[in-house]
């Protein structure tokens, strides 16, 4: 590994450690601390995800950092630090937020995600994409989760830091998060080497439902089942668990997921009303597109007598409608 990257890694390391023990042994810290407890993150977790603190000063880490002989410009080309242009004088980029350390496949940290504590924005504050991480390719929990993806043959996509935590002590450990970006090709091809079967459980509100869409679909390109969990409107994974505990998450998220298919039926009814009949006649033919798509003639089958039920319209209609728009389609 050149010098610089292995400098790098090494700032990383120690700058996770003194953060972890900022936050759970300092009284700078106990705020932060504070505000993790009351938001339902356990000890054990903060110990399990080497959460931190960073001090609410301009230059700490600069002057940790540097009493410790690492170069200026190596920290700042790793994110840890800004070169403010007017002066050329350097400060610390993470300044009084909870660390969330961000690890690669072997456990070495790369980056931080710093979360404000207050209403601060950003909300959250990430390193920028440097030599040693690579947002695109970089997944939260991987390297943890990695050991139980394999043995569930499952993995389960998040979109936070805190909702893989938070179903992590539910007893989910196979969760990865993307930390709010889209997934990406990258993201999919290293799930995809790992496992082919995945649950999405991203936040129940209008961004989480069109992210999850999109991210079922490319799964779904790179040979991936799918299936959708979801909460009650507005809910994400980690506010779930908080009000209606682990046991409810598990059984009445995870375990009741929904097909990719049974997912894009309430996708498409989303903003139509079905009682008006140009909305209801748009459904149907969007359904029936989707139901062409599908492999297997069962579920086919399946999906045709749902709709011809649903709307009390006779099977021979539908396969009729269903033909047009296959040579529309065409
Ligand atoms: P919290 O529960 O701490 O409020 P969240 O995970 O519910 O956070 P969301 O707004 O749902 O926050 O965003 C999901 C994820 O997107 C976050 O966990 C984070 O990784 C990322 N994210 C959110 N806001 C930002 C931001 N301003 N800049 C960068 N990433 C962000
Ligand atoms: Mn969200
Ligand atoms: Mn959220
Ligand atoms: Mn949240």
């Amino acid at each position: 590994m050149p010098p610089d990257l292995q400098q790098m890694m090494e700032a990383h390391e120690l700058l996770r450690k003194f953060y972890h023990h900022l936050l759970v042994n300092t009284k700078d810290g106990q705020h932060a601390l504070e505000y993790l407890l009351n938001r339902g993150f356990t000890m054990e977790a903060i110990e399990k995800f080497q959460i931190g603190y960073s001090l609410k000063s301009w230059d700490f880490v600069f002057k940790f950092l540097t009493k410790r002989k690492f170069p200026a410009d190596v920290m700042e080309r790793a994110g840890l630090i800004i070169k403010r242009e007017k002066d050329g004088n350097y400060f610390d980029r993470f300044r009084d937020r909870i660390m969330f350390p961000i690890f690669d496949r072997s456990g070495n940290t790369i980056a931080f995600s710093g979360r404000s504590l207050g209403d601060d924005e950003p909300k959250y504050l990430n390193s920028p994409e440097t030599a040693i991480f690579n947002k695109s390719k970089t997944l939260y929990n991987f390297h943890l989760a990695r050991p139980q993806i394999k043995k569930l043959q499952r993995a389960v996509l998040f979109e936070g830091f805190a909702d893989v935590i938070a179903a992590d002590r539910a007893g989910v450990g196979n969760g990865v998060g993307t930390m709010g970006t889209a997934l990406t090709e990258e993201h999919v091809a290293s799930l995809r080497r790992n496992v082919q079967s995945i649950t999405i459980c991203y936040d129940s509100d209008n961004a989480g439902i069109e992210a999850a869409y999109r991210a079922a679909n490319l799964l779904t390109e790179a040979g991936c089942q799918i299936r959708v969990a979801l909460m009650p409107d507005g809910y994400d994974p980690d506010d779930y668990i908080k009000e209606y505990g682990e046991e409810k998450f598990r059984h009445e998220v995870i375990d009741s997921s929904i097909t990719f298919m049974a997912f894009k039926l309430l996708y498409l009814r989303r903003g139509k009303r079905l009682q008006n009949e140009g909305d209801r006649l748009l459904y149907i033919e969007e359904v029936l597109k989707e139901i062409s798509r599908l492999d297997k003639a069962v579920e086919r089958d399946h999906y045709l007598r749902q709709l011809a039920n649903e709307f009390s319209l006779s099977l021979e209609a539908l396969k009729e409608q269903q033909k047009q728009v296959y040579y529309t389609e065409k």
